[in-house]
């Protein structure tokens, strides 16, 4: 059987396809720059044209989606009440569902009779215990505004602690990892006995680690300060903390590619920055986990550098910790789990 996955950001719409049992991957297109001047695609419904998919041969479609809240903790098969609640979860990740949702309902137009499933983000994160979720707030801010840790890449730290257990030969249940995403966006997660105990993304995608332009963990108060001292709205600030931050406010380049292959000041303080921010977290979670199989390398820069994988571990306390380097495939999971909720 076949199934299909998008992944719909706002101008960009990927899709796979893999057959199933086996998990071969069939087709793999992805249609960029949708809606932007110049680009012959106008429209998600356009992009969904444009990747040619017969969907008389398709059996299911998983779609990704961000942001699941309290609400969604875990892969559903797609109806209107289901709809209606990623709409209302929009104002927790107003950059990402909105995008997520186009896909659906453009593929729901084009294949109404083909069972479609949401697999969330934040979803691999439901097991985080409260003293992990809940921030030091007064507390009916959580209680009214839902402001809480949400956690992001959930689907690839779910897909290699999966993929990690293998290697380790052990159970899922039986390991005790710490997983490290690090991509243009980048997250750690320490995983207790296969589950998700920590997580360095929050509320939002913004927190935690040092990103490509995101800022990663700061003092909440410079926001103030950006808005009182230096009259920023809030939407500069959010581009400043999103758009201008992290390895590109620090040396003007977000590619790590390029940052390793300059030599100046600037580029080498990015790195060390993004090197200690992560050995921080891997600090961390090693005492909340106690024990600690392997640390996992993912992501871009995880799977390719190994400059930075080096530099991450060179720590007295971290000689002899295994490391494993798995390439992470969040759609194959997302695959994974419509083939297990429709017990297809
Ligand atoms: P992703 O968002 O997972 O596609 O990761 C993008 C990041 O991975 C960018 O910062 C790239 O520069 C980085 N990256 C990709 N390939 C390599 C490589 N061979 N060496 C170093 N960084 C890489």
């Amino acid at each position: 059987m076949k199934i299909a996955v998008f992944n719909a950001g706002s101008s960009s719409l990927k899709c796979k396809i893999f057959e199933f049992p086996a998990k071969t991957l069939l087709f793999c297109k992805e249609i960029e720059k949708i809606g932007e001047s110049g680009s012959a695609i106008a429209s998600h419904a356009e992009a969904l044209e444009a990747l040619g998919i017969d969907f008389s041969e398709i059996d299911a479609i998983g779609h990704r989606v961000v942001h699941g809240g309290e609400k969604l903790q875990e892969s559903v098969l797609i109806d209107n009440e289901v709809i209606k609640t990623i709409k209302e979860l929009i104002v927790l990740a107003p950059l990402h569902n909105p995008a997520n949702l186009q896909g659906i309902e453009v593929a729901r137009q084009k294949a109404p009779n083909i069972p479609q499933v949401a697999v969330f983000d934040t979803a691999f994160h439901a097991t985080l215990p409260k003293e992990a979720y809940l921030y030091a707030l007064p507390y009916e801010l959580y209680e009214a505004e839902g402001i809480r840790r949400y956690g992001f890449h959930g689907t690839s730290h779910a897909y290699l602690a999966k993929e990690a257990a293998k290697e380790l030969k052990k159970e899922l249940r039986e390991i005790n990892i710490i997983t490290l995403h690090l991509g243009n966006g980048a997250s750690a997660c320490a995983i207790k006995k296969g589950r998700s105990i920590d997580t360095s993304m929050g509320f939002t995608p913004l927190e935690g680690l040092v990103m490509g332009t995101r800022t990663g963990d700061i003092d909440a108060e410079i926001v103030l300060y950006l808005e009182r001292k230096l009259a920023k709205t809030p939407k500069e600030v959010e581009h400043i903390l999103n758009k201008e931050s992290g390895l590109l406010g620090i040396c003007g380049e977000n590619d790590l590619r390029e940052i390793l292959l300059r030599e100046d000041e600037r580029a080498k303080l990015a790195i060390d920055i993004m090197v200690r921010r992560i050995q921080k977290y891997i600090g961390a979670y090693m005492l909340l986990l106690e024990d600690v199989d392997a640390i996992v390398f993912s992501g871009g820069i995880g799977e390719n550098s190994k400059e930075i994988r080096d530099a991450v571990m060179d720590n007295a306390l971290l000689k002899g910790m295994k490391t494993l380097v798995i390439a992470t495939d969040e759609e194959l999971e997302i695959a994974n789990e419509c083939y297990r909720l429709l017990g297809l």
